[in-house]
């Protein structure tokens, strides 16, 4: 009995052992990555209501790994978050997006969209060159502060208040806009919106889906729309999955859209085909 005690012990100790090993593994591949330029900058447009035209794109990346495929971020950047690699990724991502929209704006000034939205990991308020980072970036590759917004969640906000609104009131100096990500998941309050300089509200996805045929939360998302507007703020509804969806937050005033059903996040290059009017001869 005694031997068998100690076998599964041991059994449990090699799973542990396994465990600790395919992690350090992944943290090293996924490093690898960042420095062998496997990662990709994807653009999902954002629709203006109710012309239905492009606006402007949110940045997504995306892991083109050479032994899985593409990767999706939900399945590296948790990890990149707990190994501090997220401050890599999503510079690479703020300065790739700034590069590209500036490109673009310059060689076809029509179909170009006006700004790029970036993703900013909770980590990033708690660096004190993070602005001065952002203004590298604009700098380098000489996009207008005003066509980049930088995207934050509610979480974040709810951190520690008069940091992370000195470090957004520093930011918006440069003339970036600040947006509140996933608005209405967060366990927050009304009180930022009070205390915190935001430009952009995105309606989470959830508030979206199931709306149709659900007369109490039409009257939420409208309300959260028009308390947006009150407050000068661009609202955003994300997720926009259908037809239907899209004819009741247009009806209910909403300005921009997101959303499969408008577009999925693509290489810039296919984003930027598809918007091409074709000169006709
Ligand atoms: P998010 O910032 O809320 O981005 C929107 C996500 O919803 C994207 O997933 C997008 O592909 C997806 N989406 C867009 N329209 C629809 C729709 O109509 N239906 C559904 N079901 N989904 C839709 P993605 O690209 O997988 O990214 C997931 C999350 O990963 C993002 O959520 C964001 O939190 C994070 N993320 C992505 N790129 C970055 C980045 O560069 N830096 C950081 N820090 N986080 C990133
Ligand atoms: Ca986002
Ligand atoms: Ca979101
Ligand atoms: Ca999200």
């Amino acid at each position: 009995a005694k031997d068998l005690g100690k076998n599964r012990f041991m059994v449990f100790e090699t799973r542990m052992h396994e465990q600790l090993l395919s992690r350090l593994d992944q943290e090293n591949r996924l490093r690898e990555a960042v420095h062998r330029g496997e990662l990709r900058l994807h653009l999902q447009p954002v629709v203006a209501l109710p012309e239905g035209e492009v606006s402007g794109a949110e940045a997504l990346v995306r892991w083109q790994d050479p032994q899985r495929g593409l990767q999706q971020p939900g399945s590296f950047i948790p990890l990149a978050e707990e190994t501090g690699m997220i401050i890599e990724i999503d510079r690479w991502i703020l300065m790739e997006a700034c590069r590209t929209i500036r490109q673009w704006q310059e060689e076809s000034p029509a179909t170009a969209p006006a700004w790029v939205s970036v993703n900013l990991s909770a980590v990033h308020l708690d660096l004190p060159d993070l602005t001065d980072h952002v203004a590298y970036a604009l700098a380098t590759t000489g996009l207008s502060p005003h066509c980049l917004v930088l995207e934050l969640t509610e979480t974040v906000m709810m951190r520690d208040l008069a940091v992370t609104s000195a470090r957004l009131e520093e930011l918006r100096e440069l003339g970036v806009k600040i947006a509140i990500d996933d608005f209405g998941t967060g366990y927050s309050s009304l009180g930022y919106l009070r205390d915190i300089p935001v430009d952009v509200l995105k309606i989470d996805r959830s508030f979206i889906t199931g709306l149709v045929g659900n007369g109490r939360q039409q009257e939420l998302v409208s309300a959260i729309m028009q308390l947006g507007h009150t407050l000068g703020l661009r609202v955003v509804a994300e997720g926009v999955e259908d037809a239907e969806q899209l004819a009741l937050i247009t009806v209910m005033g909403c300005r921009y859209a997101q959303g499969y059903h408008l577009g999925r996040p693509q290489p810039a290059g296919e984003l930027r085909a598809g918007l091409t009017v074709p000169v006709t001869a």
